[in-house]
C-alpha cells in the first residue's frame, strides 16, 4: 500500500498516518518527524532544518526530496509500502515523487486530502501537546493524556511544539495556502484524490479505510 495525506498543519495527517500503519503495516513516513528526529539528533541536516522550521517555513526542497527518497527506498525493502504523511508540501517536490515513482516502478493508490478551516487548524494547534518520546499527540480540548504532561502510551514527556505558537501557525497556515493548497490541485487535475472533511478522528478514519476496501 502507497499513500499519501495532505492537509493543513494541525488537520490530524499524523494521527490518521499513525492509525493506518497499525491496520494495514505499511509504514508511516512524516517528513516533520524525520526532520524533528535530525535535529534531536544535531546532525547536519537537523541543524538546516531548524532555522526553517522555527519560523513555520518549508525546509529547500534539494534537500526534503533527497532526505524523503532514502527513506521512501527503505520502506519499500520492508514490502509493506508506506504512508506519506508531510511530504510532497510543494509542486516541485510532487513532480520529483512521481520521477521517483516512475524510476522505482511503484505506483500511488490514494492521494487522501484533509481538510479544516482555518480557525479550527489555530484552535487545535495551540492546544496541541506532543511525546517527547514516541511522537503521540494529544489535544488538551479533545484528546487529553490521562495524567497532565505524560504520555499514556510509553510514559514519555509531554511537550508543546516550537512551532505551534500563534505566530508560527499563521505562517504556516500562509505557507499551506500559499505552497501546499497547489498541490492537492495537481493530484485532482489527475483525479487521484479522496476529499475527507476531518473534523473527528474515528469517523475520518472510517471513511479512509472504506475507501481502501
Ligand atoms: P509538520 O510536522 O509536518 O508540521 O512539519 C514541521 C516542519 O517541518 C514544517 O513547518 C517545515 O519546516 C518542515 N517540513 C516538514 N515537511 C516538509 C516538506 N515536505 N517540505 C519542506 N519542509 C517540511
Amino acid at each position: 500500500m502507497r499513500l499519501l495525506l495532505v492537509g493543513p498543519p494541525g488537520v490530524g495527517k499524523g494521527t490518521q498516518a499513525a492509525l493506518l500503519e497499525q491496520k494495514f503495516g505499511a509504514r508511516q513516513l512524516s517528513s516533520g518527524n524525520i526532520f524533528r528526529e535530525e535535529l534531536a539528533a544535531e546532525s547536519d541536516l537537523g541543524k538546516l532544518a531548524k532555522t526553517y522550521m522555527e519560523k513555520g517555513e518549508l525546509v529547500p526542497d534539494e534537500v526534503t526530496i533527497d532526505m524523503m527518497g532514502k527513506h521512501i527506498a527503505a520502506a519499500e525493502e520492508s514490502g509493506k509500502g508506506f504512508i506519506l504523511d508531510g511530504f510532497p508540501r510543494t509542486v516541485n517536490q510532487a513532480i520529483a515523487l512521481d520521477k521517483l515513482f516512475e524510476k522505482m516502478n511503484l505506483t500511488l493508490d490514494k492521494v487522501i486530502s484533509l481538510e479544516v478551516d482555518d480557525e479550527e487548524v489555530v484552535q487545535r494547534l495551540s492546544s496541541r501537546i506532543c511525546c517527547s518520546k514516541c511522537g503521540e499527540i494529544y489535544n488538551k480540548r479533545n484528546k487529553p493524556p490521562k495524567v497532565e504532561g505524560v504520555c499514556d502510551k510509553c510514559g514519555g514527556e509531554l511537550f508543546v511544539r516550537k512551532d505551534d505558537q500563534p505566530e508560527t501557525i499563521r505562517e504556516r497556515l500562509r505557507v499551506f495556502h500559499e505552497t501546499t493548497q497547489p498541490v492537492i490541485d495537481y493530484y485532482d487535475k489527475a483525479g487521484r484524490v479522496l476529499h475527507v472533511e476531518a473534523l473527528n478522528i474515528e469517523a475520518t478514519n472510517a471513511e479512509i479505510i472504506a475507501s481502501l476496501e
